[in-house]
């Protein structure tokens, strides 16, 4: 097969602690061109897969940091046909944890702005500084291609103060820039975007639920586009039961650790990011496994089970009465979009709220946007695949065309 044109292509990178993953996408019809993982970056034994059409492409060997595993991701690309450095592309869009106070627009990345990133990466310790090596990293290896940042809290950055504002001393909170500034934005804008555009409706006319659920798991309240509330705060650690973290805590369980654990900041935050949530609980976070041991009698995977349905419902009820009507509860994301059960738990017993979840509808297996209420149900319950890396594509193609 021939390569394909790449021109107006946006390549959409995703730089975590050990792996990057990368996207190039065409931003208007979706069509994704190339992709591919590069794992254990720092290791000896680092790997890469690349798909571009029918080709495929690998690698193996030692990666020492997000510049040796982009240089590789760029060969790769030449393996396959693709000259990233003379294609045309439109844009780099990075995708990037935390944007503090300042960052809640795709930005166009220059000196200044990655000297501001560097600045507020004491936000997201465990993000930011990897994101920001993915785009330094990218601006030396394609000079000629434009950056843009797409920030994870942009979209909730105009949260009402009562719900973005912690109720602690206003000084500490002012000095240290600690409020709540919501993550997982690309993609609850772009789900509830599509969440309108699926029901035929205006979006200042719809007031939805966004249940993202994935491995990372965050609900937001949507009134008429504009967010008023969401479940992660100040880090991704607030709100829903996640895969390994513990969402909402006690914080006098900290401080108890500390004083009476022994526990340090290194340690406390290993044990809430890590080693909480469903693994804390069971010792497993993927839930095609939690439901095998289910099925087997394992308690633990019972309880584990049972108090993430317990946080999702709390939610739920929270932004009923946030909201006041709701058109529509949708699902999205690695559990949200193939978990049949977790959603029928999520909304059970709730037709007094005019909720009604069609059982066939429910199990019915799709990638595509679907209902799954029945048709007399007030609200609508609908599951929407999320795509962050072609809402980043979208969102950075708009700011080069708009340069
Ligand atoms: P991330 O937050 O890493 O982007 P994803 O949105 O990809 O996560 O979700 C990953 C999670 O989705 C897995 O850990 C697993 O719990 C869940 N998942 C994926 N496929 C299924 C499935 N078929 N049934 C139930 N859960 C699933």
């Amino acid at each position: 097969m021939s390569a394909p044109d790449v021109r107006g292509a946006v390549l959409v990178l995703n730089a975590g602690s050990s792996s990057l993953k990368y996207q190039l996408l065409e931003p208007h019809s979706a069509a994704v061109l190339a992709s591919g993982i590069v794992e254990r970056i720092g290791d000896d034994d680092a790997g890469a897969t690349h798909t571009a059409g029918d080709e495929t492409a690998e690698f193996h060997g030692a990666l020492a940091d997000q510049h040796a595993a982009l240089e590789t991701a760029l060969s790769l690309f030449r393996e396959t046909g693709i000259d990233l450095g003379g294609a045309g592309l439109a844009a780099v869009g990075h995708r990037l944890v935390h944007g503090g106070k300042d960052f809640y627009r795709p930005t166009l990345v220059d000196d200044g702005v990655v000297d501001e990133i560097e600045r507020i990466s004491d936000l997201a310790p465990l993000h930011n500084p990897v994101n920001l090596a993915g785009i330094v990293a990218m601006r030396k290896l394609l000079p000629d291609v434009p950056s843009v940042a797409v920030f994870d809290t942009a979209f909730f950055h105009d949260l009402p103060a009562a719900a973005s504002t912690y109720a602690i001393d206003r000084e500490v909170a002012q000095q240290y820039s600690i409020r709540r500034y919501g993550f997982h934005g690309t993609s609850h804008q772009y789900v509830s975007e599509r969440v309108t555009e699926y029901l035929g409706r205006d979006a200042t006319s719809v007031n939805q639920i966004v249940l993202h659920l994935g491995n990372g798991a965050s609900a937001s309240a949507i009134r008429g586009g504009k967010p008023i509330d969401t479940s992660m705060g100040m880090t991704p650690m607030e709100g829903l039961v996640m895969g390994t973290r513990s969402g909402d805590i006690d914080p006098g369980v900290l401080t108890y650790l500390q004083r009476v654990g022994g526990f340090d900041a290194a340690e406390v935050d290993t044990l809430l990011n890590r080693n909480s949530g469903l693994r804390g609980l069971c010792g497993e976070n993927d839930f095609r496994t939690i439901d095998r041991l289910i099925s087997d009698g394992d308690d633990n995977a019972r309880l584990a089970y049972d108090v993430y349905i317990h946080r999702l419902r709390s939610y739920i009820g929270a932004y009923l009465i946030g909201l006041g009507e709701v058109d529509a509860i949708t699902f999205t994301a690695g559990v949200g979009e193939n978990s049949p059960t977790v959603r029928a738990d999520a909304l059970d017993g709730l037709s007094r709220f005019g909720i009604h979840i069609d059982a066939e509808r429910n199990t019915l297996r799709s990638k595509e946007a679907r209902t799954i209420s029945t048709d007399d149900s007030q609200v609508t319950v609908l599951v929407v695949p999320t795509n962050e890396e072609l809402a980043i594509a979208r969102q950075a193609f708009e700011v080069v065309e708009g340069q």
